[in-house]
Formats: structure tokens, C-alpha cells, sequence
């Protein structure tokens, strides 16, 4: 149709299948499916082991160059290529994705379901609560940041022995540990299991975890831009003072937690990445975890539904997981490797999975092969890099782009020059690719103002810049009739033997992890660390995390630090502020410049077009 409905629309306008019956074409038994209404449906972690000698189906990550802050259609390429290649060249075929937050959805941004005629549907759900995982993060998180609060409380009112008896307490004249409280004892080395013979000194060790109030690294977190928690302060009621202190709230996709359930590969292993995040240190520098807190069943036990993918549909009817959504800075920014693995199985040795990467490839890819594949041992197949003339005439030397704001003339109008010199950022994107050893296809995703000069010019750099192949899609304004090229293009990029390799050795020391990805990725002549970074990086390394893969937190909008530099911009050094870690999720994360953890709302944000009509209960504006 012209001209294009807007999303909401296109979403309304189709009518999805009952889940259970694209479950049941997709092979899925019925035990191992959970309704959730009639549209969405969660799927069991025995699918794994039920399909266990079932060979892979073919693994295909979308990235894209570096973007404009609207977008270049990453998620809208990801769905309409799985439509492509699911209904029309009728491959066995998954998309999988990441969950929108609530902040964005009703803040700037708006919702993330794909667009135009590629799209997962009912979007209403997608955008909103789907079943509930992000909620279930919160939960677990704001439970550990009760019990840190609460743990310090008490160890500050009681005796060692008072402590003991509450914590071990007397049940029918027995005394027992229970199994965490073993489990804390053996990370002691305390060797007895009767709790009536410890020392006194053992008694202090056990009963007193001496948080070190200045160094809790755990926030509280909430799914909504609410600006003003950024820096609050706790404990004013008259009972806690005494205890007051400043923290403040993230927003619950920047949480630890939401990065362990997306690299995590099963309930124990959750279990046990949970059980390690470090929270604090204590007085004599020890890293403080919530299995210290005592807290990690509980924790495992509030996630134990989100952590099974969600089963939707895209506009074509064909399957979709959308599972967990890390922050792409300060977290890895991909969706599950759960999700990944179950699709993998289901669609079988023929056919295909496509997975979505967040930011553009100099981050979210990097991240996808250096962190995610790291913890799957999936091996990837191919690439699809997505790039825009607009984003490209940016890169070229075009004015800034805003959201929000109509895009001046030289985005209207053809202008094969400014395409031409903004391929730097292209060409290098496709050489990063390269250097893991996979196929890339480069998606060129049309738009209404774009000529056909101007797309044949990036297919044709492309092409002749390392690309296995580059192709013009349509799939916005066509859904997957308009990306059938791309389909194929993949499928055969897919079949080529994959030469992937890491880019960087876990166990090289932390620097030079973080020197191999901003001279080999970003360009950087090298890098400059802080003396607050060289300080916890000393520290991490002492307290024995160094072999963990590094976790950047950089600017999307540029290859270098600097947003206002676009191409690839090339005499820098990356300048490293701070290094933290999530020790629980398995990274290193490198600050480079400030990044909010907690959005704020605009003067205008999406909410105010949202609304639901009270007698058909039909949403618009989302
Ligand atoms: P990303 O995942 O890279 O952030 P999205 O797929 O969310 O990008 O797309 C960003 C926005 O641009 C969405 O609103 C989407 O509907 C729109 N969009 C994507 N591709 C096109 C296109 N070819 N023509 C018009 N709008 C598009």
C-alpha cells in the first residue's frame, strides 16, 4: 500500500494465528509449551535436551553501520528477512529479538517491534508487559538491594552471637545450616558442619559480611524514565536513621540481572551467575556476592519463568523468540542465547536463524561474538550489516540528524557524493565483520527518498570493499516480498564454511583486551586509562576476575568517542574513565565518556498519543 500505514496500523490490520498452532507447526509438543493468552506463549529449556543430537540450523547475526540517532531498520531488516526467508522462500526460519523497555515505549523512542510490513505482532503485547520478564528482573534485583540494605542494619545492631542465633536459629530443639549457609561455609573454609562447634572466630567470620557502605555497586532499578531517581537518598524513616545514605535507580534493563538472563544457557548456570554477582566490598576489600547475602535461590526462584523465551509471530506468520533486552552500553546489548539455542534446534539442519545485534557493529557485533558467542559456543554463519543512504550521507559530511526534527534537503535529494564519502563508515564496519572470520551481506535498506543511483552506489562500494554480497531490500514498505534477494543472498552467505575466530585471547590482561578493540575496531591510534581506571583494573585483576571478555561502553554514534565524529575517524586515543564489572553476567565494562543508566522523559513524550478505546479495547499510538 502507498503510502505506508503506520505501524500500528499494519498491526492491527493482520490477524495473528492462535500460538498453539504455529507451536504445533513448528514442531513444538504441547508439554512443552505455556499459553500465555492465545497470541503468546513461553517455551520450556527441555526442548534442548529433547533435541539434543538435532544438528544446528544455520546462524546469522544483524548489525548494522553506525546509525543515525533514528534508527537504520536493524530490527525491521531482522523481521522482514525472517519473513522473506520463512514465508516466501518457505525456509525453516526464526528471528529472534529483544524485549523493548517500558521507558523507551512510552518515553522518546517509541516501541521496537520491527516497522512497516515487518513487524512481530500483536505489537500491543510486544511493546507492553508481553508475560512479564522485565518485571520479574525488577523483582529479583530490588530483593537483593532490600537484603544488602537490611543485612548491613542488622550486623550494625546485634553481637556476633545474636547475629548467629537469628541466622542459624534453633528449629525443634535442632540447629542446622541450611544449603547456602554450607555453601558460604565451604567459601570460608570453615570445615565443620555442626553449628554448635564453631569458634568464635569462625562465628564472626560467618555471621559478618562488613559491607563497606562506599563501595555498593547495586542500585535499585524500575522499568520507567523517571529522572528524578537518578540520585535519591534511602533510609529517613525513624527507625533507619542512622542508615542514611545516597543511591539512586537504573532502569531495570541496565540491571545485572537482565545481562545474566540473556547469557545465561541454563537454570543452574543462572543459578550460579547470580549467585556471583558482586555487590560490594568489604571493609578489608573482599568482594561481597549475593550468595554471601544468602539470596541466590530466591533470586533464581523470581526468574524462573523469564527465563524460558517468548514465542510470537511475525506478520507473515512466521515464529519469533523475543527474549531479554540488555542495555547495549554498559551490557552486551543482544538478546538471549537461550532463545538462539532452542530456535536453532527447532529449525533444524536447513534452515536458519536470524538473531539481532544492538547499536551498530563496532559494539553490538563485537559484543555479540566476543561476549555472546563466548558463552554459547554457537558459531556464527553470516553477518547482515544494514545500512541507510541517510545514515551514509551523514557519515559523508551531511548536516546532523535529529530526531524529531524533518531531515533537511540533502537527505531528500539525490546526492551520490556525500553516499560516496560516507562508505568509510560502511567499508570499515565490513572489515571489523571480516575480521571475525564470517560471510557479510550488506542489507541496503531502502527508503521512499532514496534513488536508485544512490542504492546501487553503497551496493557496488560494498561489494568491491570485502563484502560477500550487498543487497537492496524493500522489506519496510513490502514486508518479505521486498527482501527475497536478501533471503537468498544470506542463505548462500550462510552455506560458506565459517572461518570465526575471537578477536582477543580472555586471558591476555584487561588492558590489552581493551587495546586490541579500540585500535582493531575503532581505529584508535591506542588508549589513554584514568588513574581511577588503572586502580580498578588492578583491583578486578587482584581479586581474580581478569579473564573475562570486555564489555565496552562507548557511543553508538560514532566509531570513536566522540559522537560528532562520523566516517571513520581515525588519530584518537580512546580515553578509558572508569572499569566496572558484572562479575554475574561475565564481563569487564570499560567506561568510555558518561552513560546514563536511568533516561528521562521529553517534554512530549509517546504517552501522550497512547490510549485505549474503552468498548473495543483496541490501543492506539503505540
Ligand atoms: P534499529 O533497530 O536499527 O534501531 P528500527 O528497525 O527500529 O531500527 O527502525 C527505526 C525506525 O525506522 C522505525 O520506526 C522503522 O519503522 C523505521 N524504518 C526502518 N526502515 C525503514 C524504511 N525502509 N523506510 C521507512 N522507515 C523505516
Amino acid at each position: 500500500k502507498t503510502p505506508v500505514p503506520s505501524d500500528i496500523e499494519i498491526a492491527q490490520s493482520q490477524t495473528p494465528k492462535d500460538i498453539d498452532l504455529l507451536a504445533r507447526e513448528i514442531n513444538l509438543q504441547s508439554e512443552e509449551v505455556d499459553l500465555y493468552g492465545k497470541k503468546k506463549a513461553k517455551v520450556s529449556l527441555k526442548v534442548l535436551d529433547r533435541l539434543q543430537n538435532q544438528q544446528n540450523g544455520k546462524y546469522v547475526v544483524v548489525t548494522g553501520i553506525t546509525p543515525t540517532p533514528l534508527g537504520e531498520g536493524k530490527s525491521t531488516t531482522t523481521i522482514g528477512l525472517a519473513q522473506a526467508l520463512g514465508a516466501q522462500l518457505k525456509t525453516n526460519c526464526f528471528a529472534c529479538v529483544r524485549q523493548p523497555s517500558q521507558g523507551p515505549t512510552f518515553g522518546i523512542k517509541g516501541g521496537a517491534a520491527g516497522g512497516g510490513y515487518s513487524q512481530v505482532i500483536p505489537m500491543e503485547e510486544f511493546n507492553l508487559h508481553l508475560t512479564g520478564d522485565i518485571h520479574a528482573i525488577t523483582a529479583a534485583n530490588n530483593l537483593l538491594a532490600a537484603a544488602i540494605e537490611a543485612r548491613m542494619f542488622h550486623e550494625s545492631t546485634q553481637k556476633d552471637e545474636a547475629l548467629y542465633n537469628r541466622l542459624v536459629p534453633e528449629k525443634k530443639g535442632k540447629r542446622e545450616f541450611c544449603p547456602i549457609q554450607i555453601s558460604r561455609l565451604e567459601k570460608l573454609g570453615i570445615t565443620t558442619r555442626d553449628p554448635n562447634s564453631l569458634t568464635e572466630d569462625e562465628i564472626k567470620q560467618f555471621v559478618r559480611l562488613d559491607i563497606d557502605v562506599d563501595t555498593i555497586t547495586w542500585q535499585r532499578v524500575m522499568d520507567t524514565n523517571d529522572r528524578f531517581l537518578r540520585r535519591i537518598t534511602i533510609g529517613q524513616g525513624p527507625l533507619e536513621r542512622g542508615h542514611t545514605r545516597e543511591t539512586q535507580f537504573d532502569i531495570t534493563v541496565a540491571s545485572e540481572i537482565m545481562a545474566i538472563l540473556a547469557l545465561t544457557t541454563s537454570l543452574k548456570d543462572m543459578r550460579s551467575r547470580l549467585g556471583k554477582m558482586v555487590v560490594a566490598s568489604s571493609t578489608a576489600g573482599v568482594p561481597v556476592t549475593a550468595d554471601d547475602l544468602g539470596i541466590s535461590g530466591a533470586l533464581t526462584v523470581l526468574m524462573k519463568d523469564a527465563i524460558r523465551p517468548n514465542l510470537m509471530q511475525t506478520l507473515e506468520g512466521t515464529p519469533v523468540f523475543v527474549h531479554a533486552g540488555p542495555f547495549a552500553n554498559i551490557a552486551h546489548g543482544n538478546s538471549s542465547i537461550i532463545a538462539d539455542k532452542i530456535a536453532l534446534k527447532l529449525v533444524g539442519e536447513d534452515g536458519i536463524v536470524v538473531t539481532e545485534a544492538g547499536f551498530g557493529a563496532d559494539i553490538g557485533m563485537e559484543k555479540f561474538f566476543n561476549i555472546k558467542c563466548r558463552y554459547s559456543g554457537l558459531i556464527p554463519n553470516a553477518v547482515v550489516l544494514v545500512a541507510t543512504v541517510r545514515a551514509l550521507k551523514m557519515h559523508g559530511g551531511g548536516p546532523t540528524v535529529t530526531a524529531g526534527v524533518p531531515l533537511p534537503r540533502e537527505y531528500i535529494e539525490e546526492n551520490l557524493d556525500l553516499v560516496e564519502k560516507g562508505c568509510s563508515n560502511l567499508n570499515k564496519q565490513i572489515e571489523n565483520a571480516n575480521k571475525f572470520g564470517v560471510p557479510v551481506v550488506v542489507a541496503v535498506n531502502g527508503f521512499a527518498t532514496d534513488t536508485k543511483s544512490e542504492l546501487e552506489l553503497v551496493q557496488k562500494i560494498s561489494k568491491a570493499n570485502g563484502a560477500f554480497d550487498a543487497v537492496i531490500c524493500n522489506l519496510w514498505a513490502e514486508g518479505g516480498q521486498g527482501a527475497t534477494d536478501l533471503a537468498q543472498a544470506v542463505k548462500h552467505a550462510s552455506q560458506q564454511s565459517s572461518d570465526f575466530k575471537f578477536l582477543y585471547d580472555v586471558k591476555l590482561p584487561v588492558e590489552e583486551k581493551i587495546e586490541i578493540i579500540a585500535k582493531e575496531i575503532y581505529g584508535a591510534d591506542g588508549i589513554e586509562l584514568s588513574p581511577e581506571a588503572k586502580a580498578q583494573i588492578d583491583r578486578y585483576k587482584k581479586q581474580g576476575f581478569n579473564d573475562l571478555p570486555i564489555c565496552m561502553a562507548k557511543t553508538h554514534l560514532s566509531l570513536s568517542h566522540k559522537p560528532e565524529l562520523k566516517g571513520a575517524p581515525t588519530g584518537f586515543v580512546l580515553p578509558i574513565r572508569e572499569a566496572r564489572a558484572s562479575i554475574g553476567a561475565g564481563f569487564i565494562y570499560p567506561l568510555i565518556g558518561t552513560m546514563s543508566t536511568m533516561p528521562g522523559l521529553p517534554t512530549r513524550p509517546c504517552f501522550y498519543d497512547i490510549d485505549i478505546d474503552p468498548v473495543t479495547e483496541e490501543i492506539v499510538g503505540l
